[in-house]
């Protein structure tokens, strides 16, 4: 199959869909819509950023996420981590440690990666990384795939272009909607979201883009944390899954299908995808 190229494209940004406060956004339930509600925020708030569980859907997510405009530097993913690992070796010298150390026990629970993911589940021809940072994950995907990917930190963004327009693919400088939104319809075999869902300010809009992208019979492969796993309830606010403010909701099994029923898809959690001992949770959704 010879893939249509994709020329002109560039990044923008349409702008923050709440009211703004100092580079925060006020959100609503991100999930359902419903009012965040009042009293105290969850135990786990850091002071700057609360908290909240919605009590209509559940879902645990930040009352204010930080504006696009800042993720494109001063939160941006890769400034971000490893600022995370330096404060957390810090504050948490011994379990921090012992978390990097035992890195390999993710390997028992199969490869899980995005390229893995769409070399096992999407045909060769045109794919997304949704937050593909430097590109390093879509490099590695056979001949046949086409890499394209959207980016809103901008140096990120940059190294992956160089590396994805070699391969006849192509990297928007955008937030995931409006860059989602700059793309054509039903065109993409598969699409990674690794280690995106959590960070996003928007999710539903950014999961509904994606359903107009991607072909009927495509296959977005998701990984997030599972704020339902036992070392959540076992650690508390030292849970690794915790990251103030990158990481603006939390999602569970449930809120996670519920995410992909309202956005047209169904999902399929992996084997490994939802048991409480991994702090992650993978899912493949399907256009429903
Ligand atoms: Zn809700």
């Amino acid at each position: 199959m010879t893939p249509t190229k994709i020329d002109g494209l560039v990044g923008t940004r349409t702008g923050d869909r709440c009211g703004m406060d100092e580079g925060r956004v006020h959100r609503n339930c991100p999930l359902c819509g419903a009012a965040p509600p009042g009293g105290e925020p969850l135990r786990y708030s850091h002071p700057d950023w609360p908290l909240k569980k919605c009590p209509s859907c559940s879902l645990v997510y930040l009352e204010y996420a930080p504006a696009y405009v800042r993720l494109e530097e001063e939160f941006g993913f890769t400034e971000q981590y490893d600022r995370q690992w330096e404060r957390r070796l810090k504050e948490q010298p011994i379990l921090a440690r012992l978390d990097k150390w035992t890195m390999w026990r993710l390997g028992m629970f199969g490869d899980p990666t995005p390229a893995s993911g769409m070399r096992a589940w999407a045909r060769p021809g045109p794919v997304l990384d949704v937050g593909c940072g430097t590109g390093d994950e879509f490099e590695k995907l056979d001949d046949g795939y086409i890499p394209f990917g959207i980016e809103i930190e901008k140096r990120a963004a940059a190294e992956a272009r160089a590396i994805f327009q070699k391969r006849g693919g192509q990297v928007l400088n955008a937030d995931a909607v409006s860059g989602l939104a700059q793309l054509p319809e039903k065109y993409f075999n598969g699409v990674a979201m690794w280690g995106y869902l959590e960070h996003e300010t928007n999710p539903k809009p950014a999961l509904e883009g994606v359903r107009r992208v991607i072909k009927d019979d495509g296959i977005v492969v998701v990984k997030v944390p599972n704020y339902a796993c036992w070392n959540r309830s076992i650690l508390g606010n030292k849970w690794t899954g915790f990251w103030h403010p990158d990481h603006t909701q939390y999602w569970t099994p449930k809120t996670m299908a519920q995410l992909a029923k309202d956005c047209g898809f169904d999902a399929h959690f992996r084997l490994y995808g939802r048991i409480p001992l991994n702090d992650y949770m993978y899912v493949n959704l399907r256009p429903a």
